[in-house]
């Protein structure tokens, strides 16, 4: 990961005290940097429409495999014309788009998948899972090589698959899909090109539900807007959604016995854990989600059980009606669109992780193994302790109580009122702690992070990727969320303006 040469605290930190003239002279740095290695135009390897790959992924926990599903016009290219190679590096999997004849790199980008988390559950090693995924890129003037690249143990890029793609093959399918739901804007700034572009979806709302799913958005949107940095850069997102109706209200909740069948089969209970909301249906996600231009996707569940998941470049999901949603909304939204990962450690969680020996690629934690190098040093204030530290034990204790009280009342079957109170007692309690100590309001490295209670850090007492705030992601979240939004934002039009200035 190279996100060290990038360290513009310019507008995600705290933009009003920043200057005009400092702001678009680090802005000019930081575009050089995203396309170093980027020395051609859009228009010389791509026409203005959307590839999709659709592949599946098969494999168990030591092996794993792909095979092409189908090739497909996607709609129109909503993703950045100028930015095209992705330099942050960010995700478990990467996958490039090479010109046939010269192997030139035309285009890259960095996710997650389903696969991927589902690899390092105990399941896997029992039996053989199949999922289906895609990647999509502009399309392709000419016949391209698709990359498919992997962390290996070192958190090295490997590569795990290649596949050739000639766009004007028989087996390449150019025609437009036609329109097949409703639509509606809730927020346009601009042209897809230089904006991020979010599709929100919805499942287990029935069509008079629609005028819901549009207050849920506009509620959902509302607060997702004033965080910081989506609150400073809300102009450079489009919000767009799509409305799929289901037979009948709500969605499958496996855990109570309680089964459903809708148009996107979102589920919770997704590797059993009860709270974590997925769909493994893919191709009607994408179907659905490509009846508007989009970059990110948010899937909206019309339940109030407590729930969500978000996986980077895949989707986000949300329980739409809990006393948390907002928050909910937002921290998934996190791993989806700047793969961030969980500050929190405490929680029981289905994923195995042994000794940490490599430095995780995420950018708002850190194993701290070559403490003079911090990832995120530059936002460290003179004078501060690394490690940081902080009142873990009486936080771990607190924090082991909520947890065997959550585990009885779900176990009793308790209202969800009754789990949202605890929840609301836990927030209130700890956000006190986190902010009443030595070190409150400053970075440094707190130990406890990504799942594990030792030998991991994050950068601040508190983040929306820790404990339930709903106000402020850490600097370093914060940082990483900025670069995303740039690899989006960045336009043809800025750069002509820098070249004539
Ligand atoms: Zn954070």
């Amino acid at each position: 990961m190279n996100n060290e040469i990038i360290s513009p605290s310019y507008l995600c930190i705290k933009p009003k005290q920043i200057q005009m003239k400092k702001f678009v002279f680090i802005l000019a740095v930081l575009v050089a940097i995203q396309l170093q290695a980027q020395d051609f135009k859009f228009a010389e390897y791509f026409k203005d429409s959307n590839m999709r790959v659709d592949y599946f992924h098969t494999g168990n926990h030591e092996e794993e495999h792909f095979a092409v599903d189908r090739i497909l016009n996607d709609g129109a290219w909503a993703g950045s014309k100028t930015v095209l190679i992705d330099n942050l590096e960010f995700g478990l999997y990467f996958f490039e788009i090479l010109d046939a004849e010269t192997d030139k790199l035309i285009y890259s980008r960095g996710f997650a998948s389903i696969f991927g988390e589902w690899q390092t559950i105990p399941e896997a090693k029992e039996i053989w899972g199949t999922f289906h995924e895609s990647v999509r890129f502009p399309w392709p003037l000419k016949p391209v090589k698709l990359v498919m690249k992997k962390r290996n143990e070192k958190n090295e890029f490997q590569t795990i698959w290649l596949t050739e793609i000639d766009p004007a093959s028989r087996k390449v399918n150019p025609a437009a899909k036609p329109p097949e739901f409703n639509t509606w804007d809730y927020m346009v700034n601009g042209p897809a090109h230089e904006k991020v572009d979010i599709v929100v979806l919805g499942d287990g709302y029935s069509k008079e539900e629609m005028d819901k799913f549009h207050a849920d958005i506009q509620r959902l949107m509302g607060d997702f807007f004033k965080v910081e940095p989506f609150k400073s850069r809300k102009a450079d997102f489009n919000v767009r959604a799509v409305e799929t109706p289901s037979f009948e209200s709500g969605v499958n909740k496996p855990h109570p016995g309680d089964f459903k069948r809708t148009p996107l089969s979102m589920s919770y209970s997704a590797f059993d854990s009860e709270r974590y909301a997925l769909t493994y249906d893919n191709r009607s996600v994408r179907d659905a989600a490509s009846e508007v231009p989009y970059d990110f996707m948010y899937i909206l569940i019309n339940e109030r059980t407590y729930g969500g998941g978000g996986i980077y470049r895949l989707y986000a999901t949300v329980a739409a009606d809990n006393a948390f949603s907002d928050y909910i909304f937002i921290h998934e939204f996190g791993h989806h669109f700047a793969a961030l990962a969980d500050e929190y450690y405490s929680s029981s969680v289905s994923y195995e992780i042994g000794e940490v020996t490599v430095e995780p690629w995420e950018a708002n934690v850190t194993a701290l193994l070559d403490p003079a190098n911090l990832k995120w040093k530059d936002l460290v204030e003179p004078g501060i302790p690394i490690p940081t530290p902080w009142p873990k034990e009486k936080f771990d204790a607190f924090s082991y109580e909520v947890q065997k009280k959550r585990k009885e009342l779900r176990s009793q079957n308790a209202p969800e009122e009754k789990l949202e109170a605890l929840f609301e007692k836990q927030r209130k309690h700890e956000t006190k702690m986190l902010e009443n100590f030595q070190y409150s309001g400053k970075v440094g490295a707190y130990e406890g992070a990504n799942y594990m209670q030792h030998d991991m850090y994050r950068s601040y007492p508190d983040c929306i990727m820790f404990t339930r705030n709903k106000n402020d992601f850490c600097p370093a979240c914060q940082r990483a969320i900025g670069w995303v939004i740039d690899q989006y934002t960045i336009s043809q039009t800025f750069l002509l303006r820098q070249q004539t200035e």
